[in-house]
């Protein structure tokens, strides 16, 4: 199966960083094996969209073996590294029967788990907004509310707990999803649950401060107007101790009672990365060299939001991964030619968030845009970031579909 006259090169991962790698690797060079219990790339930037169907899940996925058909690909999970003897550990994810593969090179790029800072109940009770199948279970869970909270025989305190939708975690990531179920009753539940839609509240979550830390001032205080316009409420300072099956609990002892609460606080190393005896950072996260070479070895590799390169502290952001995917490909390819390629360096297009209302920011380096022309910026951008010609088309789709006929709130 494999072509023993060529170096094998096993890469960890179908995220921004590995898919990154995968579309650009030479293959004349490579034998390329892939190993991810995802058998997809996901464009993450439009996850919150496909929570309440303004996207559609399947627009933002591309099949890994669909973009180059010559590479090899495992729908396995890798949980074990012996580099001396240059082989990893794989358990297959639809019969857990483990096996292992050699490689020359190893490219690890497997992202990051949601962090749940040891919170209970956190796992039990809420959801995330990481995976396709996160999105799904998170429209299923906002329509079963809606339907309990239109029963009959509703006691009106468990009404309004079915109708309290929480995010704990004020980063981008949150703030969309917000934005999104904000957009989802105004646009279409005062149409299709009348009886219930002005009953609904969203309300928002942080420890800290701030929300939308890593945004400009001028911004985050902008997104704070819009929000109170909106009627979403946002907590700061408030961090959350405990989930029970329908309250959250605060530090300060307040009990928020909530029907659906969405876990979005951050990230930590994943289970595989703690587990590697490679030099680490405070944060647990692999540490390179600036080709993202692993520290002190040779042949190992890592990019996106599992490493971390050595005195520059990049963000952990698809662009980032994504950047660094691209700059690995063309470096290994140079190294198999006996050039040594340049340092990788980051360049950073500015960060882009929906807020809600067809309104969203645009921190530039240059500009600090806002409001409407923000979110024209904002869908083109994610438009043409997107990965295929595929994914482009259904989402356009998918935008005309929402704008003329509304957001399906079927259960099925
Ligand atoms: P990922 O893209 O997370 O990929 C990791 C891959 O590794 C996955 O395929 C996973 O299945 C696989 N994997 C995990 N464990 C193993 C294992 N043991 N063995 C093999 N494979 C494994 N960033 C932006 O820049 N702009 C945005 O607008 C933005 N929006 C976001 C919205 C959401 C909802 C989320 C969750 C993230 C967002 N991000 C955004 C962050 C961005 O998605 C990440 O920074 C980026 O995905 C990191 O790329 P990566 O390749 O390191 O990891
Ligand atoms: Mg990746």
């Amino acid at each position: 199966m494999s072509n023993p006259t060529k170096p094998k090169l096993v890469i960890l991962g179908t995220g921004f960083g590995a898919f990154s790698v995968i579309k650009r690797i030479n293959t004349r060079i490579f034998d390329v094996t892939v190993v991810s219990p995802r058998n997809h790339f996901l464009f993450t930037p439009l996850l919150p969209s496909t929570t309440v169907g303004t996207i559609e899940l399947r627009s933002i996925i591309e099949p890994v073996r669909v973009v180059r058909p010559e590479i090899r690909y495992f729908h396995a999970e890798c949980v074990g590294l012996n580099h001396s003897k240059r082989e990893i550990r794989c358990n297959g994810i639809l019969d857990g029967r483990t096996f292992t593969l050699q490689y020359d090179y190893l490219v690890i790029a497997v992202g990051a788990s949601s962090a749940t800072f040891n919170v209970p109940g956190v796992r039990e009770h809420a959801l995330f907004l990481k995976e396709l199948s996160d999105a799904r279970a998170i429209r299923h869970r906002i329509i079963e509310c809606l339907e309990r909270a239109s029963h009959p025989r509703i006691n009106p305190d468990e009404r309004k707990r079915l109708l309290h939708f929480v995010v704990v975690g004020g980063g981008p990531t949150g703030v969309e999803f917000l934005a999104e179920m904000h957009d989802f009753v105004i646009e279409d539940l005062r149409k299709s649950f009348p009886g219930v839609a002005g009953d609904v509240r969203l309300t928002l979550l942080e420890a800290t401060d701030e929300i939308l830390g890593s945004f400009d001032a001028a911004l985050r205080a902008y997104t704070r107007r819009v929000f109170r316009r909106q009627r979403i409420e946002v907590r700061t300072r408030s961090p959350v101790t405990r989930i029970e099956r329908s309250r959250i609990v605060l530090r300060d002892g307040t009990r928020i009672p909530y029907g659906l609460v969405v876990w979005s606080a951050g990230t930590a190393a994943t289970p595989l990365v703690r587990s590697l005896r490679v030099p680490r950072d405070a944060a647990s996260r692999i540490l390179v060299d600036e080709y993202l070479r692993v520290a002190e070895t040779s042949r190992l590799y890592a990019l996106g939001d599992c490493s971390s390169v050595a005195g520059r502290p990049y963000p952990a952001t698809a662009q980032v991964a994504q950047q660094q995917g691209k700059y690995l490909a063309s470096a290994l390819e140079s190294w198999s030619q006996g050039i040594q390629p340049k340092p990788f360096r980051y360049k950073s297009y500015g960060m882009l968030a929906y807020v809600g209302s067809g309104k969203a920011l645009a921190d530039l380096e240059s500009v600090k845009g806002r409001g409407f022309a923000a979110w024209l910026f904002w869908r083109s951008v994610y438009l043409t970031r997107l990965v295929s010609l595929k994914n482009k088309i259904l989402v356009v789709f998918d935008w005309i579909k929402t704008f003329v006929f509304g957001r399906d709130i079927s259960r099925f």
